[in-house]
């Protein structure tokens, strides 16, 4: 009960793009390599993910739907170095207690899918058989239906879909060797095929445009364990919106106020007159070095050894910055 109070950091489920993150999350943790994102109606409607991961035995599903019930960790050291992206048992449970929620799956060794759904959090799952191929498809309609308040607060469909069209560009920058497909009200919006060879490249192709790197300078570091490597915009490519940057920590899309600091001050000191620059950053350091359960949707971390990662990633990029113009 203790671990469950100190791991409960709060809402989930903030908007239609926090129930897409967690859901993509859980399939990712599953180890899918094909993950099928369909939305109607910005979210409001329906969000249907589906993926081709372990699926959950059927003995398991009651659980799966429980708050607190993780799979992922056992105990509190666990948390401190936390490999997985879930970690929380929350997820399934929290959307489940502001939606209608269809669970149906079906793991390679059993014979028979499964679909379970809660009804309510006193009421319990219901289970019953289905069809579905290996994987799990987890089906999230009406949204806020019985939380009048937090409806009130979505915003428009198309506002909607645009989080979760980020939110979508992130993971599947963070998973270049997996297939997302993005569809909008049945049309496919968004299409990133899987690649093996130069996965890297092809991903961000595919996600900030074919450009995008043509115009980048790279930039990467190592010190002391800690390694920065990505591409960023040259003055050239300065962009007016904050739709081009990306920064993920161990793996994990992060807007973490630290490093969006230490990127901003680089550009500062090599141009006077920056806007939005473009950048794709990856940040990888030891898991104990790194502080991931700060923030309930986990955008936040918090560095043990924070200012050396700023200046670190503050003159890795200064440095090829300056290397370019030079
Ligand atoms: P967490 O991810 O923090 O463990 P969740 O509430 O997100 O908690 O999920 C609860 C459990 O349900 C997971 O630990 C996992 O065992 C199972 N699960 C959820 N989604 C999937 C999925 N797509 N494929 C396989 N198992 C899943
Ligand atoms: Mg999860």
């Amino acid at each position: 009960i203790q671990l469950a109070n100190q791991i409960a950091a709060g809402e989930v489920v903030e908007r239609p793009s926090s129930v897409v993150k967690e859901l993509v999350e859980n399939s990712l943790d599953a180890g899918a390599s094909s993950i099928e994102i369909d939305i109607e109606r910005g979210g409001h409607k329906r969000i249907r993910i589906r993926d081709d991961g372990t699926g959950i035995p059927k003995e398991e599903l009651t659980l799966a739907l429980s708050p607190h019930a993780t799979s992922k960790i056992a105990s509190l050291e666990d948390l401190e170095a936390i490999g997985s992206l879930g970690f929380r048992g929350e997820a399934l449970a929290s959307i489940s207690a502001v939606s209608r929620l269809t669970l149906t799956t079906k793991p390679q060794a059993q014979s028979e899918a499964w679909s379970a759904y809660a009804q309510g959090r006193e009421m319990g799952v219901e289970i019953e058989p289905a069809a579905h191929p290996d994987g799990t498809t987890i089906d999230v309609v009406d949204l806020f239906y019985n939380t009048p308040a937090r409806r009130k607060f979505l915003r428009a469909e198309k506002t909607e879909f645009q989080h979760i069209e980020d939110t979508v560009k992130r993971i599947a920058l963070s998973r270049p060797f997996i297939t997302f497909v993005l569809k909008h009200n049945g049309k496919v919006v968004k299409r990133f095929l899987g690649n093996k060879k130069q996965a890297l490249e092809n991903r961000i192709s595919q996600v900030c445009g074919k450009g995008f790197l043509d115009q980048a300078v790279y930039a990467s570091v190592e010190y002391d364990g800690v390694t920065l490597n990505g591409w960023i915009g040259a003055r050239s490519a300065m962009r007016s919106s904050t739709d081009m940057q990306f920064c993920f920590v161990n793996g994990r899309a992060m807007r973490d106020k630290l490093l969006l600091h230490a990127i901003r001050q680089a550009y500062e000191t090599v141009y006077c007159d920056i806007e939005q620059p473009s950048y794709v950053l990856f940040l990888n350091l030891s898991p104990e070095e790194v502080d991931v359960n700060v923030h309930p949707a986990k955008h936040e971390v918090r560095f043990h050894n924070a200012r050396q990662i700023h200046d670190l990633v503050c003159k890795c990029i200064q440095d090829a910055l300056v290397e370019d113009e030079g």
